[in-house]
């Protein structure tokens, strides 16, 4: 992978104020922040208001934030200022988007695995849920005969269309764990049965995938479960299905700083392949996580040291594995473009060179990139992990016990002034000694 990138790219530009700011700052320090994560606010703001404007004003859609894509409070509170609500998957998610402020009402509780008590909590405060298999809908049925609630109830289907690129990115393969396969025998049946026995369970929830997934084949799993709801609506005689939760999942381009696929390019993949999602008879929901979050941030690093190793030349920086996970282990994948940066964080010109660009973890694959053409990397200039928004230093794998980096969110004034804003506090050693005794 190369690294398309013109210096008067608006985007570039941008990225290096902030980053010589950062180091103005000593947000980005030799000795005292080897490496922090950048957050765009403004192009969250202006990647949600892009979300909502996709969608007609005529369908009634609450669109949530996948928190797992970046779990940060103070980031899921602005979220919820720009009118997003919340998709959660685990206790300690639901705990965070609580924190945040968000209304249960307009939280999502997906999980393969949610216990009775997980179910009993998200069922009293009336958070949404989707139910992802048979035992599970028994279980929230013997709960609501214990007590009733205002949680929004549906069922999690596979549509069973098969995957994208990345396996393991990719829910609606033949045998996914998630959902309940829809064509499977005696499913469609059983599943307009449990309609018809619950009055309360009035969603269908379908999920295709994320990174990997083309637009269309997302939008032809939609179409499945919308065609479902119908018809169990015509079986029963009324509109029992009143809405559709559409999952997330839209791809995101890692290679240059274009938008590509766009929300309104999916909402019109959307638009031939359900319209009846867009007729007023269903309210919609939307669980977007990397769409929203991953080009608008980088990780940035300090450069260590450089050497050569059979000819190669290997950068070593303090970003590997603990924040780039995927990218490290699954490298074909999750390629990242890097850019590389003086130590004032000005923009790194000159001829390209084949790197290694190596993190500081003790394994020898701790590659975030291999042979990158890039120009000559020395100690003390920095490097940027673009794209990284999502799924990236808020996933953080705690390998060699390497802390967790500061996270900052940033605006800049049309004049150019450039405001941060923590969003998490870098992990000190300390952090790392709990105090078990
Ligand atoms: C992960 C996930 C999402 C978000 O996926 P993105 O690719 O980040 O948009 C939405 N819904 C469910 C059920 C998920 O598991």
């Amino acid at each position: 992978m190369t690294t398309r990138q013109s210096p008067d790219h608006p985007s570039a530009a941008r990225r290096e104020r902030v980053l010589r700011e950062a180091v103005q700052r000593k947000l980005l320090d030799p000795e005292q922040a080897l490496l922090a994560a950048f957050v765009d606010l403004d192009g969250v703001e202006a990647s949600v208001t892009a979300l909502h404007r996709a969608f007609p004003d005529s369908v009634h859609a609450l669109h949530t934030f996948a928190a797992k894509a970046n779990c940060l409070v103070p980031l899921l509170e602005r979220l919820r200022h720009l009118g997003m609500g919340c998709e959660v998957a685990s206790p300690g998610e639901f705990a965070q988007a609580l924190a945040a402020g968000f209304d249960p009402a307009r939280i999502v509780y997906d999980s393969p695995a949610k216990t009775r008590g997980e179910l009993a909590r998200a069922l009293e405060l009336g958070a949404a849920v989707n139910i992802d298999n048979w035992q599970e809908l028994d279980r929230v049925d013997a709960l609501l005969r214990t007590r009733p609630s205002r949680s929004r109830l549906g069922i999690r289907i596979n549509p069973q269309i098969g995957g994208g690129t990345i396996g393991a990115m990719s829910t609606a393969t033949a045998t996914s764990k998630f959902g309940i396969p829809l064509a499977d025998d005696g499913n469609a049946e059983r599943l307009l049965a449990a309609y018809r026995a619950h009055p309360w369970l009035t969603w269908i929830h379908v999920h295709v995938g994320s990174q990997g997934c083309p637009p269309d084949l997302m939008a032809d799993g939609v179409a499945k479960a919308v065609a479902f709801a119908e018809h169990v609506n015509d079986a029963l005689g009324r509109r029992r299905i009143t809405g559709i939760d559409i999952g997330g999942g839209l791809p995101v381009n890692f290679t240059d700083d274009t938008t590509d696929p766009t929300y309104t390019a999916y909402a019109e993949r959307l638009r031939t392949h359900a319209p009846a999602l867009f007729g007023g008879g269903f309210r919609v929901v939307t669980e977007f996580g990397r769409s929203l979050l991953a080009k608008n941030g980088f990780i940035a690093a300090h450069v260590e040291y450089t050497k050569t190793a059979g000819g190669r030349h290997i950068a070593l920086t303090h970003a590997g594995a603990q924040v780039a996970t995927r990218t490290v282990f699954m490298p074909e994948a999750w390629p990242l473009r890097i850019t590389a940066h003086h130590p004032s964080g000005a923009a790194k010109y000159g001829d390209p060179v084949p790197q290694d660009i190596a993190g500081p973890c003790c394994f020898a694959g701790d590659l975030v990139a291999r042979a990158r053409p890039l120009p000559l990397l020395e100690p003390g200039d920095l490097v940027a992990l673009l794209d990284t928004g999502a799924y990236y230093a808020t996933t953080h794998f705690q390998y060699n016990s390497l802390p967790e980096p500061a996270v900052h969110g940033f605006t800049v004034d049309p004049d150019g002034t450039v405001h941060f804003e923590l969003l998490r506090p870098a992990q000190t050693t300390d952090d790392l000694l709990p105090a078990v005794r």
